[in-house]
């Protein structure tokens, strides 16, 4: 957890919001590219706003607006992009490693854990690919863990200090695939108890706010890997964050939990079969009387597709026809499990008709 007594208010934006009032801490920063020193406006601990001046810059901008028509401050045109945070475009993230970062397997690894979960895919960035991905992740070295929440545009650091894990890269990650903190949800006061008490003095503001963008999708998650510890910010070691539910436990840091999981399946509906997914998978003509057996392509095997087989050209005197839908393992492919379908047509008219194979996902378990 990053702090400072050095603080400053400004304005963030979000996917679901225009903007909000936020407190900040300022933090001092060198990045490794360009040894410059600056300053970092750092929110709740772990989620970097911008740098200190962008983040003033925005803030006045946002107040003139304010000023100038206090019943409607339209400021998401004036401030909007830089500020407005993105989802990434077919959940694809494309990184770069910053050389100099001490043990990127960790970075490896948290890469591969969210790969194994979700359906966000990252990409290695390479002078070869770099004009397609002009927006990117960079992992480098820091002085704390933090993280910009969604796809700012340009180059965005996710800065990992040597003591920040696997279990703070995946949360580092879940930042910047657009999850803000579970404790700062608008329900979180049904849930948890802010003990302001055992709270370091000044350090208050990174409890106040609720900042909620599609990460409150389902019910309130203390399993999450975006929850707070129990002792963040605290100033005795005494719990600063109770949960109201007896036995829970909050702060996990191995990996993103079942919550998490739906929340970037909210966040990213593209990503997702649905019953809106239908298609034809190939199309195919029969003689008189004569039955035939298809196979479709492989498809993965944890999606549940209905298939239908549909006559397209006339056919004359009886219309029976029948289908018959039988499974094969395909595990000849290194990602996953894979079934092909094998699908038997008969025609049992006395003339030809054609035919076609649709497919309809209806869902997908896991
Ligand atoms: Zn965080």
């Amino acid at each position: 957890m990053l702090d400072s007594d050095e603080t400053g208010e400004g304005y963030i934006f979000g996917q679901n919001f225009d903007y909000k009032p936020v407190k900040y801490a300022i933090v001092e920063d060198e990045d490794p590219d360009t040894g410059q020193t600056q300053k970092l406006a750092i929110f709740e601990g772990c989620i970097v706003l911008g740098t200190a001046e962008e983040v003033a810059a925005n803030a006045a901008e946002v107040r003139q607006a304010a000023d100038a028509d206090p019943e409607d401050p339209d400021v998401s045109h004036g401030v909007g992009i830089t500020g407005r945070r993105y989802r990434w475009p077919q959940g694809i993230v494309p990184y770069v490693i910053h050389p100099s970062l001490p043990n990127q397997s960790r970075v490896q690894q948290a890469i591969a854990h969210w790969q194994s979960k979700t359906k966000i895919r990252f990409v290695r960035r390479t002078s070869a690919n770099a004009s397609r991905y002009p927006d990117y992740v960079n992992f480098r070295v820091a002085s704390g863990c933090w993280s910009y929440v969604g796809r700012r545009g340009g180059k965005q650091d996710i800065g990992l200090a040597g003591g920040c894990g696997l279990g703070a890269t995946i949360h580092e990650i879940g930042h910047a695939v657009g999850l803000w903190h579970e404790q700062s949800r608008e329900d979180r006061n049904s849930h948890v108890r802010i003990n302001y008490a055992n709270i370091q003095p000044g350090r208050e503001h990174n409890f106040n706010q609720h900042i909620t963008d599609g990460d409150d999708y389902g019910r309130y998650d203390y399993g999450s890997i975006m929850h707070y510890g129990a002792t963040a910010f605290s100033r005795n070691g005494q719990p600063t964050i109770v949960p109201l539910q007896a036995g829970a436990t909050i702060g996990q840091r191995s990996g993103l939990s079942a919550g998490d999981v739906a929340a970037v399946r909210a966040m990213y509906p593209n990503l997702e079969p649905s019953r809106s997914w239908l298609g034809t998978q190939f199309t195919g003509r029969l003689a008189g009387n004569q039955e035939r057996t298809w196979f479709t392509h492989s498809w993965p095997a944890h999606w549940h597709v209905d298939w239908s087989v549909v006559p397209t050209s006339p056919m004359n005197g009886d219309i029976e026809f029948k289908t018959h839908v039988q499974l094969q393992t395909d595990s000849t492919r290194n990602f996953g499990s894979l079934l092909k379908y094998f699908i038997t047509v008969k025609n049992r008219t006395g003339t030809p008709v054609d035919i076609e194979a649709r497919y309809h996902v209806l869902g997908w378990v896991r």
